[in-house]
């Protein structure tokens, strides 16, 4: 009957219906993403980090992994001072690289960040105005990028130090689960920073050396210093500076190879905060750099660098600058690592002494036999620099920040956690978005029972 039959057709589309639904509600669904983009404009160079995130986990931990980065060409954007606009337009590539890497349905709401470090410090004391110029063009180039533009700013040496602890131990996933906590060390070209938690750290002994955060549940009171000046590139202008005192036409230099010979020209040794008061007056325009690979007598100019003895604090590092005792763990990344991995020294369950002596050889290898084992894979410049930086990097720790020879082997040689790179600039994102609740989130409900 006509009755039946339409009873049947509409019992066949119910059950046609329920199917449908029983199927979509098991088929998995596609995962959606949030982003975030953090540009860290370092004082050699800029490079762009794209984050993400499973869009309904904002507030868990261990979440946030980085997706991609890329390098900006050329110089870090305080070398642009005499041609600024230059700073802006040589962000365009890696922008929109992150155009072709962020979902475009995603690009208005992915907050995009610029974080300028201790190269742009420099460039604010030398000329205000000039720094100001470099900010200009860089914003122009963010504020036609599609995404959310949230500013560009000089973080303080603090925040470097302190999101760079905070990225080290959200990847580490040491934060959620309350664990002990790895300190962290950071070295860049202008700049480095020394971050830990110590358990008897009176904060008022220094309190600008102190951040306190509380992260889900936890408080943490954190040590933190950044050495303005005592990054790679300006602790060598230093050990330059102070080879050139007498304004000498030929410097023989221990850490440089053997048979390394390079003119230089005063004004541009000179031409930084971190030296420009020692330069000598009545100086020739330039002078001839030699290299004599001697590692014991680089240590020495090394030392020199630092003062050990002025220090109005129960304790110090060096240059007047409280630190209380060492504990934990320690990642050292950033030059820290490129050096040290490059030197095949990263491995520090070997004896000081050996990593010593390893270096120490290296530094004795005559330059050519070095150019021809490694050029084409490697700059020159900093082929050239590594036998120094690797002198700096272990005089800073050993010397500079105490670690002993028992304490040296707390220290890892990092150069990413889990796929994303050691650094300020995940710490920074994830702080800005909230990403880290104060207090632990809510356990799950127990089951029924
Ligand atoms: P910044 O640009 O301030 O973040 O500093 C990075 C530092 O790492 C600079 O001193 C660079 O010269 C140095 N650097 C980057 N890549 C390498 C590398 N492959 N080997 C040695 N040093 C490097």
């Amino acid at each position: 009957t006509p009755l039946t039959i339409i009873i049947t057709v509409i019992g066949v589309i119910a059950i046609v219906a329920l199917v449908t639904v029983a199927v979509l509600q098991n088929r998995p669904v596609p995962q959606k993403y949030k982003y975030g983009i953090v540009l860290d404009a370092g004082s050699s160079h800029t490079a762009l980090y794209i984050y993400e995130w499973p869009a309904e986990k904002d507030n868990n931990t261990g979440r946030v992994e980085q997706k991609h980065s890329c390098k900006v060409k050329g110089k870090g954007i305080s070398s642009y001072a005499a041609e600024p606009e230059k700073a802006g337009t040589s962000l365009i590539d890696c922008m929109r690289e992150a155009e072709l890497q962020v979902p475009t349905k995603r690009h208005r709401e992915t907050p995009l960040y610029l974080g300028a470090t201790a190269g742009m410090r420099l460039l604010k004391i030398e000329d205000s105005a000039a720094s100001d110029k470099v900010f200009q063009a860089v914003e122009q180039t963010l504020q036609r990028s599609p995404f959310y533009y949230q500013g560009a700013r000089i973080l303080t040496g603090q925040e470097e130090g302190a999101f760079g602890w905070v990225t080290v131990n959200y990847l580490d996933d040491r934060l959620k689960q309350g664990l002990e906590t790895t300190g962290a060390l950071d070295l860049g070209g202008a700049s480095t920073q020394i971050s830990f938690v110590s358990r008897n750290y009176d904060i008022s002994e220094s309190p600008s050396n102190s951040v306190t955060f509380r992260l889900y549940g936890n408080d943490y009171n954190l040590y933190t210093h950044s050495f303005l000046c005592y990054g790679k590139d300006q602790v060598l202008k230093k050990a330059l500076a102070h080879q050139t005192q007498s304004g000498p036409t030929k410097v023989q230099d221990p850490c440089f190879h053997p048979g390394y010979s390079v003119k230089r020209d005063y004004a541009s040794l000179y031409d930084s905060p971190c030296v420009s008061d020692m330069k000598p007056k009545g100086a020739p325009s330039e002078f001839t750099h030699i290299g004599e690979g001697n590692f014991s007598q680089c240590q020495e100019v090394v030392k020199s660098l630092f003062n050990f003895t002025a220090c109005t604090y129960s304790r110090c590092s060096f240059d007047g600058v409280f630190q209380p005792p060492l504990q934990g763990p320690f990642g050292a990344f950033s030059a820290y690592y490129f050096v040290m991995n490059f030197l095949n020294l990263t491995d520090t369950s070997f004896p000081l002494e050996t990593v010593k002596k390893n270096l120490a050889n290296y530094c004795a290898t005559p330059w050519n036999e070095l150019k021809q084992r490694h050029l084409g894979r490697v700059k020159e410049k900093y082929l050239a620099e590594y036998c120094f930086s690797g002198t700096y990097i272990l005089t800073l720790l050993t010397e500079g920040y105490n670690f002993t020879k028992e304490k040296f082997s707390d220290i890892k040689f990092i150069k990413e956690i889990k796929g994303s790179d050691a650094g300020w600039t995940l710490g920074y994102m994830l702080n800005l978005t909230n990403m880290i609740p104060a207090e632990a989130p809510d356990s799950p409900p127990l089951p029924h029972a």
